[in-house]
């Protein structure tokens, strides 16, 4: 008898970080049932599609995927935020076999066995134990919790994934030690709110091997230092309670850098946009945050062209960005999203302001950013390794993350791994990128 071949899969993954976990929690899944995945349509028996609905830019990019998936396989699975409105889906593409919504991993699973059934094979066991990463060997993403407990007027994450819903510490750990195990050498840990980890759980603490570990932002932050990896913070807001990790970040348990989506300086744009954690005192902690750990790299992403803003208000942001002197900073016109009360606000900007207002703060930024990284040439620094093609080294320092900030350029004298951490002499800076050589 020939055994049946392998079910192939395959899989269209768009959106952020936190839906990318999404998608390789799902082909964790499918693959410990003995699925393969695909590369391609033609190979694929059938096709999953993991949709960002947040901005209406991304809505149209996730149908078009749809688009092109059904029209080259002929069998999708729709998943991810779109998902949580698939009245649109259906009706946009009636022939998709199943719309699930976000984190639904379950009810994708059984689309894929409706549409293509599993093959039993009791003697393969198909999945490493530190499960399957759509990212890079060398760094994974380590999600902390789902959902929020904000309500910003310009944004319905909470409408498509509900409250926080925080994990135990001892499972984060867990996870995070097994990919530690398997090679990785930087753990992004990511959330929509990193900071507010744990408040639904009451800061309740799990048994990590020989001790009591509560779900708390610094006491998460101080066992995941101890696991001998990199590890970085993404989406903290500025609640009191992160300058007491400043400290770790000083000692050099976790990476010093800090990923703080702040969006505006003007406390009248913050209102309207009822950011948590909002109040003039940011500078403050900034510079408080520095002395604790000179180092420290400070991430942010900003939005302009909110509903009712004034050239006063950009004048604002402006003087604050100078006056904040942020490392690496992304800058976004506001577009509505759907449902979204901000819409109602105020009249939107006109986009030819829009615009005027993202060149004119991207040029503050870039003359910040490159007399930032100036300041570093010259300095001997630690680079991870991101990837080697030819002569052609590229990799990172602790100050930039993978996929959004800047890239060291190497030159090496011996031949270097991705993964590898070599110290680099920086001898040379641009707008975005350091470039230096291993000794
Ligand atoms: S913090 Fe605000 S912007 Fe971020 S997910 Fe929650 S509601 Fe949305």
């Amino acid at each position: 008898m020939t055994a049946r071949p392998a079910p192939r899969v395959g899989l269209v993954s768009l959106g952020c970080p936190k839906a990318l976990v999404d998608s390789e929690r799902i082909v964790t899944h499918l693959r410990a049932e003995g699925y393969e995945l695909s590369k391609t349509y033609q190979g694929a028996d059938v096709v999953i599609v993991n949709t960002c609905g947040f901005l209406d830019s991304a809505k149209a990019e996730s149908l078009s995927a749809i688009g092109e998936a059904l029209s080259a396989n002929g069998k999708v699975v729709v998943t991810g935020c779109m998902g949580a409105d698939p009245g649109i889906i259906h009706e946009t593409y009636p022939d998709v076999l199943a719309v699930t919504g976000p984190q639904q991993y379950e009810a994708v699973v059984d689309a894929i066995h409706k549409a293509v059934p599993p093959v039993h094979d009791p003697y393969f066991d198909l999945v490493p134990p530190q499960g399957l990463r759509l990212t890079p060997r060398h760094y994974a993403y380590l999600k902390i919790s789902e959902g929020c407990n904000n309500r910003c007027s310009f944004c319905i994450i909470p409408q498509l994934r509900g409250d926080l819903v925080s994990r135990p510490a001892a499972d984060v750990l867990r996870e995070a030690e097994r990919l530690v195990k398997a090679g990785v050498k930087e753990l992004l840990v990511i959330s929509q709110d990193t900071s507010a980890y744990g408040i639904d759980l009451k800061y309740a603490a799990s048994r990590w091997k020989d001790r009591d570990v509560r779900a708390k932002f610094l006491d998460l932050s101080r066992e995941l230092g101890e696991l001998g990896a990199w590890v970085r913070m993404h989406y903290v807001y500025p609640y009191p309670h992160v300058d007491d990790v400043i400290p770790l970040m000083a000692e050099g348990k976790i990476l010093p850098y800090l990923d703080i989506p702040l969006q505006h300086a003007s406390p009248n744009v913050l209102k309207a946009m009822r950011r948590p954690a909002h109040q003039e005192k940011t500078l403050d902690r900034i510079r408080r945050w520095r002395e604790i750990c000179p180092d420290i790299t400070l991430r942010s992403t900003f939005i302009v062209g909110f509903p009712g803003e004034t050239e006063e208000d950009m004048d604002i942001l402006i003087d604050w960005l100078e006056a904040a002197e942020l490392d690496r900073v992304g800058c976004f016109q506001y577009e509505p999203v759907q449902n979204a009360p901000a819409n109602d606000i105020a009249p939107p900007v006109p986009e030819e302001v829009k615009a005027a207002r993202q060149r004119r703060f991207m040029e503050a930024q870039a003359r910040i950013s490159a007399r930032k990284l100036r300041r570093k040439v010259g300095r001997h620094m630690p680079v991870l390794i991101d990837s080697v093609d030819g002569g052609i080294i590229r990799g990172r320092t602790k100050g930039d993350a993978p996929e959004i900030d800047g890239t060291v350029h190497v030159t090496a004298r011996r031949p270097l791994r991705v993964g590898d951490i070599v110290s680099v002499k920086i001898e040379r800076a641009d707008e975005h990128d350091l470039y230096g050589r291993s000794a």
